[in-house]
């Protein structure tokens, strides 16, 4: 698949310190997103610790990627990778304890797009001016909502919006959702943390999404800004990928 990509990640206006990550490369055909969370700067150690270890899996991988069940498994070994040693350290590391990180990644194969994700950053398709979230979050508001006790809406402002049910970091292993999703040229493709979700809707991110369909960089920078002028209360990471042409 050939894309163009960017990606940009922001400290926000109310926090001190930027705990999100993220890494893409459209050579390898890979996109992550990771939001820290944790004391005395481990946030920012968690969400490093896991984009690497997922980088390095899939890039080390001795695996035919060219083949979509290959790179499935590999995804979800890289997660659980990078969960074994956001573990290990905090095993090591006594003021680590605690931390965790949310992970959303996607690799680009032939008319695919294979996602993972642990936690609540999102992954979003826009296709012909739609905006559908691909990801279900890991939250304990999200799973009030699919099961029909609160609205979208008051998920966003309620007290336990923050709560996270899945992270890496908090057991020795980890569940990871998997999905395989097709890509057509002209799809965009959004990964994001939830400072970007938290301060926008799903329409307001279609319509700029939509307004800068053709152009990734300008679309982060759009997203970021109005996360911004709406408040910033959270670091906020988005990268965005446009499908050029998919096939082998
Ligand atoms: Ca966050």
């Amino acid at each position: 698949m050939k894309v163009d990509a960017f990606g940009l990640s922001d400290v926000g206006r109310c926090r001190v310190t930027n705990e999100d990550n993220f890494f893409y490369d459209t050579g390898i055909g890979l996109f992550a997103v990771a939001d820290g969370m944790g004391g005395h700067a481990a946030g920012e150690v968690a969400s490093q610790l896991a984009v690497d270890a997922l980088v390095e899996t899939i890039r080390d991988s001795d695996d035919d990627l060219a083949d979509q069940g290959h790179v499935v498994a590999r995804l979800k070994e890289a997660v659980r990778e990078a969960n074994r040693r956001i573990w290990a350290s905090i095993e090591t590391n006594e003021e680590r304890r605690g931390m965790g990180t949310t992970l959303v990644a996607l690799v680009t194969l032939n008319e695919h797009a294979i996602i993972g994700h642990v936690g609540d950053s999102r992954a979003y398709r826009l296709r012909d001016g739609r905006l559908e979230q691909l990801t279900a979050d890991h939250s304990w508001v999200f799973e009030q909502v699919k099961a029909g006790l609160l609205s979208r809406d008051d998920a966003k402002n309620h007290p336990m919006r923050n709560i996270v049910t899945r992270a890496l970091g908090s057991q020795t292993d980890v569940t990871v959702d998997l999905s395989e999703q097709e890509a057509v040229p002209g799809d965009l493709f959004l990964l994001c943390s939830d400072g970007l979700n938290a301060m926008l809707s799903d329409e307001e991110i279609q319509s700029m999404l939509q307004e800068h369909r053709d152009d990734p960089e300008a679309a982060c920078h759009a997203l970021v800004e109005a996360a911004n002028e709406r408040g910033g209360e959270d670091n906020t990471t988005v990268i965005v990928l446009r499908v050029l042409a998919n096939g082998a």
